[in-house]
């Protein structure tokens, strides 16, 4: 491979703080609030113009699995936040909560119809519908109040490593190529950007039939007449297949998904799904950009000419930043792997509990996923964590527990547990896990046997 030599030079060093987060979706807005409300001072590197990731600028408007299978909501703290701050701009949809965990067939049926996400096990879940425009504004409000400094347009490019120990973060932006000092830095990119250039071990393997392996460029169609569609679809349930197919056979994609906000129902989204070798790779991610749109136009024109209800449709939105659902994962001090999916004991470093819903009888027998703060942790690293979808797990756990909640959950452990650390003193590997737990208690955060001191 051809390589060129770059001239050594001085960085501008825009900001010194305790905590350093880079990217702002769940994972990142986790890490920094939490930070910030535990007394750290707090910097928030994000690449695009707005925070929120895939939750609002991939389009992906569901925060599902907060419920067990019994209807007990074992994922609260800033995830619950956010759907209580949008819930006051009336900008949510989610179950009523005497419905959770209901198994009576109607009621399942009429959230079934809602949205798929809300049902799991044949059993009412507790699964919020968002408004990302709105979500866009309350996760800018979130970070202010917290008094995080923020800087947008930016990408964190490299962290700045003395020997194994992480000293902060290069930012490249419009103002050109700058430094900001860290205690503590946390890599929220979703991709772990940071880790190749801390000389972290990471891997990136998945197989190609993962849910996880598809790259997504969704989009939303509007002016749609929907129980005029949802009738045809549930009355002509072979007609709507056959058109399906051949959407698809025009180059197009099959189905759509009614699961926006009830005064957003003349919106339907699709789900555009491209397998790739590589979420990093910019190679690919412009490929899907552009079969991306070239699919959707093709999906848009077919349903606009076949299906009834999308007469007068129009494509009113294609997601503003490419949907990337894995890409690397931290080696850490703990791999999270398949074996442990099949384990119903928590672990001592728990520091979130998922409920585990979409396994099938699997899922019965194993309800919940205990994640250790171990694999937020690299091995051969100090002052760094993960807190995204890069954290440590081999592909199956990965191709489950990836989501937005549980997301905000890595974030706001590795948040809590680098305030506490540099208040203590010591480094985030040896954070009192007693003291974190008690703390993420206190925050809303449920966790096994952990009362929150009052
Ligand atoms: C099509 C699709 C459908 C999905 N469906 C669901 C669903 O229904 N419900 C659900 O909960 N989850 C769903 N997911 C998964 C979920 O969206 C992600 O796993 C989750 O958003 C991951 O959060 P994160 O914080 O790790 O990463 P991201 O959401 O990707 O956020 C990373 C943030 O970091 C920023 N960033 C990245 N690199 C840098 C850099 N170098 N410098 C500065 N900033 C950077 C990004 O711009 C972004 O804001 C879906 C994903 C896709 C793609």
């Amino acid at each position: 491979m051809k390589t060129i030599k770059e001239a050594a030079r001085e960085t501008r060093v825009a900001r010194e703080a305790d905590v350093v987060v880079v990217g702002g979706g769940p994972g990142g807005i986790g890490a920094a609030v939490s930070a910030a409300r535990n007394g750290a001072d707090t910097v928030l590197i994000e690449r695009y113009g707005y925070l929120g990731g895939m939750g609002t600028g991939g389009l992906v408007t569901i925060i599902p699995l907060l419920t067990d299978v019994h209807g007990k909501q074992q994922i609260i703290g800033l995830t619950q936040e956010w759907i209580d701050r949008l819930e006051v701009r009336d900008a949510v949809d989610y179950p009523k909560k005497e419905h959770w965990g209901s198994d009576d067939k109607e009621i399942v049926r009429y959230y079934f119809d809602r949205s798929f996400f809300m049902t799991r096990l044949d059993r009412v879940i507790y699964a919020a519908i968002i408004d990302a425009e709105i979500s866009k504004v309350i996760l800018n409000d979130m970070v202010e109040e917290a008094g995080v400094k923020t800087y947008l347009h930016s990408w964190g490019t490299e962290p700045i490593m003395e020997g194994n120990e992480c000293k902060g973060v290069i930012f490249e932006s419009k103002s050109g190529r700058q430094a900001v000092l860290g205690k503590v830095v946390i890599d929220a990119t979703g991709d772990g950007d940071l880790l190749p250039y801390a000389g972290i071990e990471f891997e990136d393997n998945i197989p190609p039939n993962f849910r996880i392996a598809n790259l997504a460029l969704i989009f939303w169609v509007d002016g749609v007449d929907l129980k005029k569609a949802m009738d045809f679809r549930m009355n002509n349930p072979k007609e709507f297949m056959e058109l399906n197919r051949k959407a698809m056979e025009a180059g197009g994609q099959g189905g759509f998904m009614p699961s926006n906000l009830p005064n957003q129902d003349a919106v339907v989204w699709f789900h555009n799904r491209f397998p790739n070798k590589s979420q990093v790779d910019v190679e690919e991610l412009t490929r899907v950009e552009f079969e991306g749109r070239k699919k959707m136009i093709k999906t848009y024109e077919f349903f606009k000419e076949n299906m009834p209800g999308f007469e007068k449709s129009f494509i009113v939105l294609s997601g503003p930043q490419l949907g990337t659902r894995s890409s690397r994962r931290l080696i850490g001090e703990y791999r999270l792997t398949k074996e442990d999916m099949a384990n119903n004991e928590p672990f001592e470093d728990t520091i979130a509990i998922f409920p585990d819903l979409d396994r099938g009888q699997e899922s019965l027998d194993h309800p919940l996923m205990y994640i250790p703060y171990r694999c937020l942790l690299p091995k051969n690293v100090d002052n760094l964590l993960v807190a995204c979808r890069a954290f440590s797990s081999d592909e199956h756990v990965q191709e489950w527990f990836n989501l937005i909640p549980h997301c905000i959950a890595f974030g706001e452990a590795a948040g809590t547990a680098s305030a506490l650390a540099l208040q203590a003193g010591v480094n985030p590997k040896n954070v009192d896990i007693k003291a974190l737990q008690k703390q993420l208690a206190r925050q809303g955060v449920p966790l096994p046997e952990i009362k929150a001191a009052v």
